[in-house]
C-alpha cells in the first residue's frame, strides 16, 4: 500500500487494505528459528491516516490468522493474531548527520510512503516466540511420544511396576532411563 504524502490532508482518511500472506511469510522464512509458524491468510489492515504539516500519523490495527506448530505437542493449530499500532512518520532529514535519528521514529523519503513494511513489522512482532496450542498443553511423553492432551500414556505405570520387581541396585538406572 503506497500513499502519496502530498495527497494526505489534515482530515483523517480511513484505510482498509490487505497485506499479502506470502510477503509476510517470506519475511518469516528469512529469520532463523521461526519456521514453526506462518500466516494462513492475508493480513487485514484497518487504519486511519492524516498529515500534520509534514508529519504523517498512521494508526490502526492488523488482524490475521497464524498457523503454528505447538512447541510442546507438535500439533498444528490456528490462532487469530491482532495488534494495534500507532506511527508518526517524519520526512527523512536531509542532513548527513544521522546521529539525531530518534529510535522508534519512522521516516519517508520523497513523496511516497510504503505502508506495507510498517504493518508487516507489526504483524511479525505479534508472533509468539514459543507457540503453544494452549497455555496448559501437556505435550508429548518423552519416552513413548504419546500426545498427553489426547491420551493417557502408560509409561509411568509400567515404570512403577518394573521398578518394583527389580533388584534394588538397578532401580537408580531405571529412573535415569
Ligand atoms: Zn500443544
Ligand atoms: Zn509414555
Amino acid at each position: 500500500m503506497i500513499i502519496r504524502v502530498p495527497d494526505l490532508k489534515e482530515e483523517v482518511r480511513q484505510l482498509a487494505f490487505q497485506e499479502p500472506a506470502a510477503r509476510l511469510n517470506a519475511r518469516i522464512a528469512g529469520s532463523p528459528g521461526s519456521d514453526d509458524q506462518h500466516f494462513a491468510r492475508d493480513l487485514a489492515v484497518v487504519a486511519e491516516i492524516y498529515r500534520s504539516e509534514r508529519d504523517v500519523h498512521f494508526q490502526g490495527r492488523v488482524e490475521g490468522e497464524v498457523r503454528a506448530v505447538c512447541a510442546r505437542c507438535l500439533e498444528e493449530f490456528d490462532r487469530p493474531l491482532e495488534r494495534s499500532f500507532r506511527f508518526v512518520i517524519l520526512p527523512r532529514p536531509l542532513a548527513t548527520d544521522d546521529s539525531e535519528d530518534d529510535e522508534g521514529v519512522d521516516h519517508y523519503s520523497g513523496d511516497e510512503l510504503d505502508l506495507g513494511p510498517l504493518v508487516a513489522e507489526q504483524a511479525l512482532l505479534a508472533l509468539d516466540s514459543m507457540p503453544l496450542c494452549s497455555p496448559d498443553c501437556r505435550g508429548l511423553c518423552s519416552r513413548c511420544g504419546a500426545n498427553l492432551n489426547r491420551e493417557e500414556c502408560r509409561c509411568s505405570e509400567e515404570e512403577r511396576s518394573r521398578g518394583a520387581s527389580r533388584p534394588l541396585s538397578l532401580r537408580g538406572i531405571a529412573v535415569r532411563e
